[in-house]
């Protein structure tokens, strides 16, 4: 046996890395949840307050779901079995796919849509396969600052397939995107941004991206993961919601947040997704999601465009206008979201896990939002909201978070 101390660096390494982490107040831990995914949280054997969960709409542990996820067990069993290529994929899918579709036609001409087990998986196949449509060297993609991690990397892993040339723009002034793409040679551009930005809660100026990309022949991807089942009287999207047709538009929406299940899908006309079926790694090799969870997603969809989901979202709606209205007077720094999506922003990382420490105490799950999650002095509460919280609910939340607010200023203000 030789010395495996002087030989094993790596474990020494990660244990160094994790340390350095732990002094930034950077260092992250998983808490297990007792209870189902709720406005109210068993955790660690206490109950607490959600506030943080992607759930806007309330479905994750509604009976309805939860009845057809059992009943979809039945008719297909628990696994897939196989890729979607293969043998994986079921009438379900199918099934989910040309309803998933149906909310888009009206905004996508020809629209076809593709299920995936995750949001992850679907933005790292539609990247790197439409980069994929041009030769090396050829493509460019400009992609908002504060794009979600998996746009981040599904542009990583393009440029290294594809040697795409990658620009960032800032979504709150597209001036210097439009003078980048006036020069721009290549024959493939690829216009790429979060619908409702998932830290912020602010939307991307769609209509204005799409004219960029109309007028220098670019395609549009918008990863719509937080306006999915929301935004849009029927809940269909950011597309639904400024009433925006193009055949230019990659659309994407997740299913495990407003859907209150799992997956996502693109849609896009026909012709693109037969594209990422063709060349879609991420797609290609990856076992294919339960069919019992596609059948479990078409019963949501269901709800989401019928007057149930019509009344959760009223509830939303009002829940974020009231936290509008009695949040005005706080001092604590805000982004203007008109989303369930609403940060407050603490600026360093020792007040974030402040705030969310002393609202763990008060009964509250809110944890802290840190780097690289966000940028860097920007730690914040992202505070969410679900149909399933009463008028009651968020008017006690607010309660305390002025209360809290008291306390972090004092403690900053004697640092
Ligand atoms: C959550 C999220 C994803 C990832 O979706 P998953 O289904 O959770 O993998 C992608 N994009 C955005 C903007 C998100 O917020």
């Amino acid at each position: 046996m030789t010395n495996s101390a002087n030989t094993f660096k790596a474990i020494n390494l990660a244990k160094e890395q994790i340390d350095a982490l732990e002094s930034q107040l950077l260092k992250r831990k998983l808490r297990a949840t007792e209870s189902p995914c709720d406005t109210k949280a068993l955790v660690e054997g206490r109950e607490l307050k959600a506030f943080c969960s992607n759930d806007y709409l309330g479905l994750a542990n509604h009976p309805e779901l939860i009845k057809a996820l059992a009943e979809g067990g039945k008719n297909y069993g628990v696994g897939s079995g196989a890729s979607h290529l293969i043998s994986g994929h079921s009438i379900a899918h199918e099934r989910l796919e040309k309803q998933l579709a149906s909310f888009q036609e009206q905004h996508i001409p020809n629209a076809r849509a593709l299920f995936f087990s995750t949001g992850y998986l679907a933005n790292l196949t539609a990247i790197t396969a439409l980069a994929m449509l041009a030769p090396q060297k050829s493509t460019s993609i400009y992609s908002a600052k504060l794009n979600h991690a998996s746009l981040i990397d599904g542009i990583r892993l393009a440029a290294a397939q594809t040697q795409a040339s990658v620009s960032l723009f800032d979504h709150t002034n597209i001036d210097s995107l439009s003078e980048q793409l006036k020069t721009d040679q290549n024959p493939l551009k690829i216009i790429v941004t979060d619908g409702v930005f998932s830290m912020d809660g602010d939307l991307a100026p769609v209509k204005e991206l799409l004219k960029l990309a109309e007028q220098y022949d670019a395609l549009l991807l918008v990863d719509d993961a937080h306006g999915f089942g929301v935004l849009g009287k029927l809940g269909h999207g950011i597309l639904e919601q400024g009433n925006i047709c193009s055949d230019r538009i990659i659309y994407i929406g997740t299913l495990g947040k407003a859907a209150g299940v799992s997956g996502a899908f693109v849609c896009a006309q026909a012709t693109f997704i037969e594209w990422l079926i063709q060349k879609g790694r991420p797609f290609i090799y990856s076992t294919a999601t339960p069919p019992a969870i596609a059948h479990t997603l078409s019963k949501s969809l269901e709800i989401i465009s019928g007057d149930e989901g019509s009344n959760r979202r009223t509830q939303l709606n009002k829940l974020i206008r009231i936290w509008q209205d009695e949040m005005q007077f706080s001092q604590w720094e805000k982004v203007s979201s008109c989303t369930a999506i609403q940060p407050v922003i603490l600026g360093s990382n020792a007040n974030a896990l402040l705030a969310a420490q002393l609202l763990d105490e008060a009964g509250y799950w809110i944890p802290a939002i840190r780097p690289p999650t966000v940028p860097n002095g920007s730690a914040r509460l992202r505070i969410t909201f679900s149909a399933n919280h009463s008028e009651a609910d968020l008017r006690q939340l607010i309660i305390s978070l002025k209360a809290i607010e008291q306390q972090v200023m004092e403690k900053a203000s004697h640092e």
